[in-house]
C-alpha cells in the first residue's frame, strides 16, 4: 500500500467537451490516429456499485470509456496529449477523474443559471458549459485575479459562452442581488487542504527530510501537527462560511459541496454542521449522487451513505469528497 504513488499508478483522465464534440467524434478521432478503444474490466457489487480492476490491460496507445461518467476516456498514464489536435482545439481537457464530479452529480438542466464560487483554473465551469450545452448562464468567480486569468484563457478555448468570470470574494456576493434571481445551482469547490493529492509516499519521505536536520524529533513532530491543525481549522471555517452563504441564495435548489482534501474536518464535518445551522436544507439521496460509486462518506457520520469519497489506492484517482445539498420543499 505504502508504494503507492499517484504520478506512478494513476491514469490519464480526458474528459470530452461536448462544446466542441461529440464523444462518438473524438473516439474516432483517437481511432484514426492509431489508438485502440478496449473494454474495461469491471466488478458490480450487489448494491449497484461498480469499480474497474485494473489498468494493466492500458498498455500504451489503448485507451477505454469510463464506468461512471459518460464523458470520460482512460488512457495509460503515459500517454503524451500536449501536441494533440484534440487538446489544441478544446475538444478534449485534461481533468482527473474525481475532479469531473461536481459538475456531473450536480448535473444542472439546460436553461439554468448556475454559480461556480471558487471556480479558477475553471475545470469544473467548463464542464458545467458543456452539461448546460451553452443553454443558460454560468457566473463564475474568484479571488484570485491571476488564476482567473487562466480561467478565461480556459473557457474561450473550450467554447464556453455562457460563462461570466468576476474577480471577487464569493462571500461577498450579495445573494439578493437582481441579477442572481434565477440561480438554482451552485457548484462549491473552495480551497481546501489538498491532501488528496498528496501521496503517503510523499509524506513519508518528507518526514525523513527532517530527520537529519532535528535531534528531537518529537518536539518537531508535535508542532508540524500542531500548525497543521489549525491551518485545517482555518480552512473548515471557511469552508462552513462559504456553504452558509450559498444557502442565502433566493431561489437555490441544489448545492454541490467538494473538496481535494481526504481528511474528515473539511469534508463530513463541515456538511453536518452546516446542515445543523440551516433547517431549510438536507443531504439529496444517494441516487443523485453517483450511486454506481462504491466508496462513500465515512459511516461514523449519519447520511454517510449520501457522501462520496475517493481514494487513489482503490480508485486510481485523486483523493476527494462529494456532498449534495438540496433546499426542502416547503
Ligand atoms: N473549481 C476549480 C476547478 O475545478 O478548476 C478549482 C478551485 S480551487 C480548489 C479553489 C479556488 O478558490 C482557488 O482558485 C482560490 O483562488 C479560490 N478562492 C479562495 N477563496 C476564495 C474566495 N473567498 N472567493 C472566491 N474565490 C476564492
Amino acid at each position: 500500500d505504502e508504494k503507492f504513488r499517484i504520478e506512478d499508478d494513476i491514469p490519464r483522465y480526458v474528459r470530452v467537451n461536448k462544446l466542441k464534440a461529440s464523444m462518438e467524434e473524438v473516439i474516432n478521432v483517437f481511432k484514426a490516429q492509431g489508438y485502440e478503444l478496449i473494454n474495461p474490466d469491471i466488478s458490480l457489487f450487489e448494491d449497484g456499485a461498480k469499480v474497474i480492476n485494473s489498468f494493466k490491460n492500458l498498455k500504451s496507445k489503448t485507451f477505454m470509456r469510463d464506468i461512471h461518467l459518460n464523458d470520460l476516456l482512460i488512457f495509460s498514464k503515459n500517454t503524451d496529449f500536449h501536441d494533440n489536435k484534440l487538446l489544441l482545439n478544446g475538444s478534449i481537457i485534461l481533468q482527473d477523474k474525481a475532479s469531473c464530479f461536481p459538475a456531473y452529480i450536480l448535473n444542472p438542466p439546460k436553461g439554468s443559471h448556475i454559480i461556480d464560487c471558487c471556480a479558477a483554473p475553471g475545470n469544473k465551469t467548463s464542464h458545467l458549459a458543456s452539461i448546460i450545452d451553452n443553454d443558460g448562464r454560468i457566473f463564475a468567480f474568484d479571488h484570485s485575479e491571476r488564476r482567473l486569468q487562466t480561467l478565461n484563457a480556459l473557457i474561450k478555448k473550450a467554447g464556453c459562452s455562457s460563462v461570466t468570470s468576476s474577480c471577487e470574494n464569493f462571500l461577498n456576493v450579495d445573494p439578493n442581488d437582481e441579477i442572481y434571481k434565477d440561480v438554482e445551482y451552485i457548484l462549491l469547490d473552495p480551497s481546501c487542504s489538498g491532501s488528496g493529492i498528496v501521496s503517503r509516499m510523499d509524506l513519508l519521505i518528507s518526514q525523513q527530510d527532517h530527520k537529519d536536520e532535528v535531534e528531537d524529533l518529537d518536539s518537531l513532530e508535535k508542532l508540524k501537527e500542531e500548525e497543521e491543525m489549525a491551518r485545517l481549522k482555518s480552512l473548515a471555517d471557511f469552508q462552513l462560511e462559504c456553504i452558509l452563504h450559498c444557502f442565502k441564495f433566493p431561489n437555490i435548489k441544489k448545492i454541490c459541496y467538494s473538496t481535494c482534501s481526504v481528511n474528515t474536518i473539511e469534508n463530513e464535518e463541515v456538511v453536518m454542521k452546516a446542515l445543523s445551522q440551516n433547517k431549510n436544507f438536507q443531504l439529496c439521496e444517494k441516487k443523485k449522487v453517483l450511486d454506481t460509486w462504491k466508496n462513500r462518506g465515512l459511516n461514523t457520520f449519519q447520511d454517510s451513505e449520501k457522501m462520496l469519497r475517493s481514494y487513489p489506492e482503490q480508485d486510481f484517482t485523486i483523493g476527494f469528497f462529494v456532498a449534495l445539498f438540496e433546499k426542502i420543499e416547503m
